[in-house]
């Protein structure tokens, strides 16, 4: 039989503030890291150029959106900048029982309802390396009005002030350094010893 070297799949969060560069590391994580499984959100947002329906996010209108809210449909979900975001249930479920490994790209209100249903999550906290950095990478990305800009920057500031609900902090200064901080975190949780226990109850006798 044997020991296997992993079993059931971790519920990853990738929170932190809005131009930490979540989007972007979770972006680089799926060419660098293709073993994990991406959630794809819905929200109410209207797409960016380039965005795809069911890729980046599934558009939804603010009645479907809370429909989904009223059936139970989602993980977790919040309001950010006068839109919703909210990760599928169903989805993560399903992969987390074939023992894939999920990743959640999301803000911290959502990091903290998904901690209170599954503490047995991975929840990293993705840092800029400067406030100066983020206010360039919140301005930088062009797309927004400049009182959205400064919506968001009040709101990082804010968030920066939850660090303490996480497991491990990654500043984002390279973007190939912390995909590669975040692997090892996952590789890392994966060799601890209660979820090896709690996985294999009886790995001695499988030896
Ligand atoms: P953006 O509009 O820039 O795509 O995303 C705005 C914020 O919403 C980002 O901080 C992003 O991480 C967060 N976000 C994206 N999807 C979800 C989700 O499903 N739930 C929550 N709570 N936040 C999300």
């Amino acid at each position: 039989m044997g020991i296997h070297s992993k079993k059931k799949g971790l519920l990853v969060v990738l929170s932190g503030p809005s131009g930490a560069g979540k989007g972007t590391v979770c972006g680089a994580l799926r060419t660098y890291a293709p073993e994990l499984v991406y959630s794809v959100s819905a929200t109410t947002r209207k797409p960016r150029e380039g965005e795809v329906n069911g890729v980046n996010y599934f558009f939804k209108t603010r009645q479907e959106f809370e429909e989904m809210i009223g059936e139970e449909q989602l993980l977790e979900w919040a309001q950010y900048v006068n839109n919703y975001y909210g990760t599928p249930r169903e989805f993560v479920k399903e992969q987390l029982e074939q023992g894939k490994d999920v990743l959640l790209e999301i803000e911290v209100q959502g990091a903290k309802q998904v901690r209170e249903r599954f503490p047995e999550g991975v929840f990293i906290f993705l840092l800029p390396p400067s406030l100066k950095e983020l206010a360039s990478r919140i301005r930088g990305r062009g797309t927004e009005t400049e009182e959205i800009v400064r919506h968001r920057m009040s709101a990082a500031e804010q968030e920066l002030g939850e660090v303490e609900y996480y497991d491990y902090v990654v500043v984002n200064d390279r973007i190939e350094d912390a995909c590669d901080r975040v692997r090892s975190i996952i590789t890392a949780e994966h060799c601890r010893r209660e979820r090896f226990i709690n996985d294999q109850p009886n790995w001695l006798e499988g030896m």
